[in-house]
């Protein structure tokens, strides 16, 4: 498997690559999930969802945030 290599801070914190971020279009603010699969971690989106109902449905990006056309519509 290939792969890019990055280094983990002193922190613990690893940047996700530019190129991943926007194959994904994660955003600032964007949750990821985490997790173990047998000898890996994986990093994975959360579904993008309304900011203000949580919707999945029917969204629309508003500057950097995902709307849907509901809420949307009341905002209007
Ligand atoms: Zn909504």
């Amino acid at each position: 498997m290939n792969g890019l290599i990055r280094q983990v801070d002193s922190m613990g914190r690893v940047l996700l690559p530019v190129e991943i971020r926007r194959h994904f279009n994660i955003i600032e603010g964007d949750k990821i999930c985490i997790a173990i699969r047998e000898d890996a971690i994986v990093i994975k989106t959360q579904s993008k969802s309304c900011v203000f109902c949580n919707n999945r449905e029917n969204l629309v990006m508003i500057k950097t945030r995902y709307v849907c056309n509901s809420c949307k519509q009341e905002v209007i």
